[in-house]
């Protein structure tokens, strides 16, 4: 198939301006594209780097039809925005990746039914349609399970963990409690994983794709805390984790960046718990550590270039600053100056003015010529991060 190309000097259109709107527009910026950035918040990180900024509500149909005639491409940074724009938008441009696979990923039933009905393995699940049915549904997955929203979910955000049959009644009362009409609830299997992993995909218009290195990634109360590259262990693991990535994306017919969340259970097989359809924070070490980064590649990949040869230059260790960890950052002074001096530190700080809990602020990347240097001076900076109180402003 022959794709259409988006040259330099071109206006690419990204809906959704928080840190990932951000790096996609700086990378665009570098490659001599403009970018229009469409986000409701006036504050959001990407306008500031955005050549035509939209502060607009998604609803708004003068904007829609203004967007729609300035860009010659749409992409997204979230796949929470409301897929009747990127509709509405792909009546007009093309929209990378498609509302089509925007509206199977965006549903976490949606996408577990696409992954289980295509062969690709997944977590045990079962649908449910209203609160009470949440001990008939959690015996279809059985006990330990986690009860998710279908939609608006992230960062851990939408889920009840239901270890046993006396938590029901609580997490029944829960669910009623932020209960909206038609809203529905994914229920899974709690997998006892041995670790988490991710693996980025980028696929071009032209169908051809590559990958990056395994991740190895810890959460903490289901946000990102850190992530290691290259993954210790097989390279077998990785080898088979790639080809699973290429499978689902191939299938999705998906343009662009792609994340695949993985579970490794202590078998080593692997099962897909989410797929991202975009650049994604497991990936921000691509930013220091890669020949291309991933948000280079979601540019190349919506404009029909050909796609960056990928190159792992060092292991990496990324940190996530978030919430209140980030306040020494925000401060600037000596105790900033004292985690900064560790060797390797790379920090990207996203320009969001107001620290709040779970927000993610920045990160941090440590370089190392081997992982076990690069995770002993990640280690040096949390637990400085830590006793940040004990720092000098
Ligand atoms: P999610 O928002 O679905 O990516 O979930 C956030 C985090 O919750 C994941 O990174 C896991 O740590 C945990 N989690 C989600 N689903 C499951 C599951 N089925 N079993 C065990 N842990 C899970």
């Amino acid at each position: 198939m022959k794709a259409v190309v988006i040259e330099p000097g071109s206006v690419l259109g990204v809906l959704g301006g928080g840190q990932l709107g951000a790096m996609f527009t700086m990378a665009a910026r570098r490659l001599e594209y403009h970018v229009a950035v469409w986000d409701p918040d006036p504050e959001a990180p990407a306008h500031h780097f955005a050549t035509h900024s939209f502060p607009a509500s998604f609803s708004d149909r003068h904007i829609l039809a203004r967007f729609a005639d300035l860009v010659s491409v749409v992409t997204y940074e979230w796949e929470n925005i409301p897929a009747e724009i990127c509709r509405a938008l792909e009546q007009r441009r093309p929209v990378r990746p498609s509302s089509a696979v925007l509206s199977v990923i965006q549903d976490r039933l949606e996408q577990k039914a696409f992954l289980a009905s295509n062969g690709f393995p997944v977590p045990p699940f079962a649908c449910m349609t209203a609160p009470d049915q949440l001990a008939t549904t959690v015996q279809q997955v059985g006990y330990p399970a986690l009860c998710k929203t279908t939609t608006a979910g992230y960062d851990g955000k939408g889920q009840w963990r239901i270890r046993r049959e006396s938590d029901v009644r609580e997490v029944e009362r829960a669910l009623s409690e932020s209960a909206r009409p038609g809203m529905r609830w994914i229920v899974e299997s709690l997998i006892p994983f041995e670790r988490e992993l991710s693996i980025l995909v980028v696929r071009g218009a032209d169908g051809q794709s590559c990958t990056y290195p395994l991740a190895e990634n810890e959460h903490e109360e289901g946000i990102l805390r850190t992530t290691m590259v290259p993954a210790s262990g097989f390279t077998a693991m990785a080898e088979r984790a790639a080809v699973l990535g290429r499978q689902v994306v191939d299938r999705l017919e998906g343009v662009g960046v792609f994340c695949l969340e993985l579970f490794q259970l202590p078998s080593g097989e692997l099962l897909i718990n989410e797929i991202a359809p975009r650049p994604h924070n497991s990936g921000h070490y691509t930013l220091d550590a890669c020949s291309v980064s991933q948000f280079e590649q979601q540019v190349r990949a919506i404009c029909g270039m050909p796609l960056g040869e990928v190159r792992l230059l060092s292991p990496a260790v990324m940190v996530n600053l978030i919430g209140d960890s980030a306040a020494i950052f925000m401060k600037k002074g000596v105790g900033c100056r004292t985690l900064l001096d560790i060797p390797g530190a790379v920090l990207h700080l996203y320009g969001k003015r107001e620290i709040r809990p779970r927000r993610k602020m920045g990160h941090v990347t440590f370089l190392g010529e081997t992982l076990s240097l690069a995770l002993d001076h990640a280690k040096q900076f949390r637990d400085g991060l830590a006793n940040g109180s004990t720092l000098p402003d």
